[in-house]
């Protein structure tokens, strides 16, 4: 079924600046932003908390319930770390959000990250594991990379979605 509004799926290693970004695209494109990990804590979609890794255990399908008809809808910016859980009909762009290793570390460390999870994370990062995993799970064309290691980038990122969106309406004759 066409939707009205494209869909936008903004991921990337924890830090990389998806909720940042999001809110800047929601608020320069009106589209509007669902935030999955705010989500998941306040309607309890999840199956416990992992204190070892410092996470929780994500109830997949209830999620999923959750989003559907916010999704259906069209016009939401979708934030979220992971991208390989949702169908990929859901999306018309993925952004991968990319971060190079010392502003990553420092953004991490500033939200007081253990030491387990910032390692973890850079690895992710370093192994490119969330940009291969979308490759893997959307049409190859519609993943950009978006470097986002400053406020420039930050910017020059959310204007490229702009003219993506404008390009998109024209195209659909919205
Ligand atoms: P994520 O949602 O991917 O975990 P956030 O958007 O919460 O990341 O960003 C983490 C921190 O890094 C925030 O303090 C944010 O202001 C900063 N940040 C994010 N992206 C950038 C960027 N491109 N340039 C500079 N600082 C950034
Ligand atoms: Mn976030």
């Amino acid at each position: 079924m066409e939707r009205n509004l494209p869909n936008i799926l903004v991921t990337g290693t924890p830090g990389t600046g998806k909720t940042t970004t999001s809110e800047m695209i929601a608020n320069v494109t009106g589209l509007e932003q669902i935030n999955v990990g705010d989500l998941v804590k306040s309607k309890q979609l999840h199956e416990g908390y992992l204190a070892e890794f410092d996470t929780h255990i994500l109830d997949e399908d209830k999620l999923l319930d959750e989003m559907e008809d916010m999704v259906k809808e069209g016009g939401k910016v979708v934030d979220f770390h992971t991208c390989e859980i949702f169908p990929e009909r859901w999306f018309d762009l993925v952004l991968v959000l990319r971060a190079d290793t010392q502003p990553l570390y420092d953004r991490m460390e500033k939200r007081g990250y253990n030491q387990r999870k910032l390692q973890e994370n850079i690895e992710c990062e370093i192994m490119q594991v969330v940009l291969e995993t979308a490759r893997e799970s959307y049409a190859p064309e519609i993943v950009i990379e978006l470097q986002s290691n400053t406020i420039d980038d930050m910017e020059s990122n959310v204007d490229r979605v702009k003219q993506w969106l404008d390009a998109w309406k024209t195209q659909h004759g919205k």
